[in-house]
């Protein structure tokens, strides 16, 4: 996990966002490989574990591999230029590095990914949680694999963490969000704005 990611990271509990505490043990080239998250409000810790932050489990399983083509994703989403965040929710992971090329500059998190993906330091963080444990509008854009699309609470979540006029993607039936105006649908595919 990217140590600057820190920063955006919320607790998945129960309670009004707030950010965690990094406890780390072991950092290599601004990665963090093991360590504990604290909050100061619930007192829950969660481990860091060979760089991947383990906030909990999911319902949702990711499934093998996305069928959207990362050069396919990498138009979608529309990131223009370098900075911030970019998050990956599910079996969408997998491709993870060809988006990374064509985002120089853009970092990457996987939530929830398949097991093959593993952290990668700076350039993508890995975590696994019951929601995206990040602040709300605090990523550049969000794309949902189809199982996470499938699921209206990930893409209420999706919605949240977007900053305002960004994109959030995803694959299966296009969802009806009051946060989210819809721009386009394609194939099995759909890409909206957050409000
Ligand atoms: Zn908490």
């Amino acid at each position: 996990m990217y140590i600057e990611l820190t920063d955006h990271l919320r607790c998945p509990a129960d309670h009004a966002e707030q950010y965690l505490v990094l406890l780390p043990d072991r950092i290599v080239d601004r990665s963090v490989i093991r360590g504990r998250l604290g909050c100061p409000v619930c007192g829950r810790t969660y481990p860091v574990t060979d760089g991947i932050a383990e906030l909990g489990d999911s319902t949702v399983r990711p499934g093998a591999a996305s069928s959207l083509d990362p050069a396919a994703l990498h138009v979608l989403l529309g990131l223009s230029g370098p900075g911030g965040y970019a998050v990956l929710v599910g079996s969408t992971a997998a491709g993870w590095e060809r988006l990374a090329r064509e985002n120089p500059g853009v970092s990457l998190v996987a939530v929830n990914p398949p097991d093959i993906v593993a952290d990668a330091g700076p350039l993508l963080s890995v975590l696994r949680a019951p929601l995206i444990p990040l602040k709300a509008r605090s990523v550049r854009g969000v794309v949902l694999g189809p199982e996470f699309a499938a699921d209206p609470e990930w893409v209420r979540e999706a919605a949240r963490v977007t900053l305002p006029g960004l994109r959030v993607v995803g694959q299966g039936r296009a969802p009806e969000l009051d946060s989210l105006d819809l721009l386009a649908t394609a194939e099995d595919c759909w890409v909206a704005s957050k409000r």
